[in-house]
């Protein structure tokens, strides 16, 4: 198999790629996927996923986590456990980088609203775009907010908001070209877009190769490291202004990752490989298993 083989780079169009890995879907279909990286722009992406209304069945995938039901397991337990923690967290590192202790926010893959609802409590006008309606209802009943589905994003006024996130979400998205467009045009000039997504630099992915559970095809259609990604918002007007670690994310993905591989112990060895991983990326932030990213609009005149 040649790089000639295959179609342009779905993110920059140039002409060569060559194959990455090769992945299989542990969590739900088990089927086989194989990762391109495009030799200009640097991203990984999924080659032939399915298309954004085949992808609903793959999502059903930790629906009983996103929905809030009682987790099974230590995993759950510890996944609501963290959640706390990082809720307050993201909260500071918005508020902090904005610049600001309230404004105009806009949460795009808002799934239950847990965010958003802490969000407008701290004072926030908050907007949520949510594709699904499960999750859309459950914000209602739960926060009484009201999210919109993404067609509703074209009733949204540009140059109104001061700050946009996206938590593990636009390695989802299936056009993110399109995408930062939108945004560009809907923060107000010096707004802030806040984006977090896995590294396929980080120390437990160059350990599990293939088997590193942040690659989750097909769900995730691309995979990012900080170059790539700082490249891609780069060309749609956007300059990277910090980025920092997301702790807990070696420790999920590493015992997630010894489960695919079906090993004995996963939970202590992934630990293990999650702790290493995490001491490595105090000194290497480069090198942490999840990053967020803090984009400023440029000027046009920039
Ligand atoms: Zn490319």
């Amino acid at each position: 198999m040649t790089y000639q083989e295959f179609k342009p780079c779905p993110l920059c169009g140039a002409p060569e790629q060559i194959p990455f890995a090769g992945c299989t879907d542990f969590m739900v279909s088990k089927e086989s996927y194989t990762l391109m990286r495009c030799l200009s722009c640097g991203v990984v992406y999924t080659l032939d996923p399915p298309s954004e209304e085949e992808m609903k069945r793959y999502d059903k995938l930790n629906q009983k986590l996103k929905l809030g039901e009682s987790p099974s397991g230590l995993i759950g337990k510890l996944y609501f456990r963290v959640r706390n923690h990082m809720l307050r967290r993201k909260a500071k590192l918005v508020e902090t980088q904005a610049y600001r202790t309230n404004g105009s926010l806009l949460n795009y893959g808002a799934k239950t609203g847990f965010f958003s609802n802490r969000m407008e409590r701290r004072g926030w006008k908050v907007t949520s775009v949510e594709k699904y309606h499960e999750e859309r209802l459950f914000s209602l009943e739960m926060f009484h907010h009201r999210m919109i589905d993404i067609p509703e994003m074209e009733n949204l006024h540009d140059g109104t908001f001061d700050v946009i996130t996206l938590w593990h979400v636009f390695e989802h998205c299936h056009d993110p070209n399109g995408l930062l467009d939108r945004f560009y045009k809907l923060l107000r000039p010096g707004g802030i877009l806040i984006m977090a997504c896995p590294n396929i630099q980080s120390t437990d992915a160059m350990h599990y190769g293939p088997y590193w559970a942040a690659y989750d095809v097909p769900r995730h259609l691309w995979h990012f490291c900080p170059s790539s990604i700082s490249g891609l918002a780069l060309r749609h007007g956007f300059t990277l202004m910090h980025h920092e670690r997301l702790p807990f994310d070696s420790f999920y993905i590493s015992v997630l990752s010894e489960k695919s591989m079906r090993h004995r112990m996963a939970f202590i060895r992934g630990m293990a490989v999650g702790f290493r991983s995490w001491m490595v990326s105090l000194t290497r932030r480069g090198k942490s298993s999840s990053l967020v990213y803090v984009f400023r609009k440029r000027q046009e005149t920039e």
